[in-house]
């Protein structure tokens, strides 16, 4: 029997807690590797982060990727330049309703790649070839106890897939978000920065403020992106007839003044979160 035990990091606070509570004497579960599905489009201090875990030594981390997300929502992913995975951008309709895209992001950016790195690199497999009888991938995954409803999505998931086992150390263990925190607390040198793309819609007004204040190069790259999903010329363009927009007021990025929001509103419509571990 081959087993195998790999993180899922999103290298947000509940999976870098994951991935320190695995390196403690007393640790009761140890991971052969880490796996972080890069969509080249986090902000700088978690590429910081992910250097410094990295530069501890154990467990491995693999950073791996489908491209860079942004770029191919504008060019596509293809050849032909017509292949694109949807983010959940915001629409308003002709009575005004505003609407959300159904996103592909998470699952070609972040579960296929980390799928794709276990098969294709650790088991070494083909396209499409079964994973040999005996074979047990146990996979975790940093969802905490504040987290349930996300972790009854990360369930489904796997029902039903077989030789792969999922863990859920931190809701096993009773910890919370906040216990993340006061464990990392002492661990780190910084604070874990938010992992997510710097453009995704699921963000509250003051998670956009924070980050025009404080990543002068994650917001420019924001508005960019914001921009291109309007643009004629983008591949992401074409089969919507209404525009895109990455803020739910369906208004460019770069005009809305987020110090006369409701900054700390939290709207339904900003709540979702990318099961594949981006950290949210
Ligand atoms: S962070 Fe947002 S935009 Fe990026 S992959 Fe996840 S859901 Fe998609």
């Amino acid at each position: 029997m081959n087993e195998y035990h790999i993180l899922n990091l999103g290298a947000g606070v509940q999976s870098t807690a994951l991935y320190l509570l695995s390196r403690e004497p007393d640790a009761k579960f140890r991971f052969d590797l880490a796996v972080f599905a890069d969509t080249g489009e986090e902000p700088t201090a978690v590429y910081r982060h992910l250097d410094y875990l990295r530069a501890l030594g154990a467990p491995d981390i693999w950073v791996r990727a489908a491209g860079k997300l942004g770029d191919d929502l504008v060019n596509g992913r293809n050849s032909t330049g017509q292949r694109f995975a949807s983010i959940p951008a915001f629409t308003k309709g002709p009575d005004g309703k505003v609407g959300i895209v159904r996103r592909q992001c998470t699952k070609e950016y972040k579960i296929d790649v980390c799928e794709r790195a276990i098969r294709r690199e650790l088991l070494g497999l083909k396209p499409r070839q079964r994973i040999p009888k005996g074979v047990i991938l146990h996979q975790y995954f940093g969802i905490s106890t504040d987290e349930a409803a996300r972790a009854e999505r990360a369930k489904k998931r796997f029902e039903g897939v077989k030789h792969t086992v999922p863990h859920w150390p931190l809701i096993e263990m009773g910890w919370s978000r906040k216990d993340c925190l006061a464990y990392l607390k002492d661990k780190l040198p910084h604070e874990v920065p938010k992992s997510s793309c710097v453009f995704c819609p699921y963000r509250t007004n003051q998670a956009w403020l924070t980050l025009k204040q404080t990543d002068s190069d994650g917001w420019k790259r924001a508005v960019e992106v914001d921009r291109a999903l309007r643009d004629k010329g983008s591949v992401v363009t074409r089969g919507f007839r209404q525009e895109l927009f990455v803020h739910r007021s369906c208004v460019p990025l770069d005009v809305i003044d987020f110090t006369k929001l409701w900054p700390n509103t939290i709207d339904p419509l900003t709540t979702g979160e990318c099961q594949g571990m981006c950290g949210l």
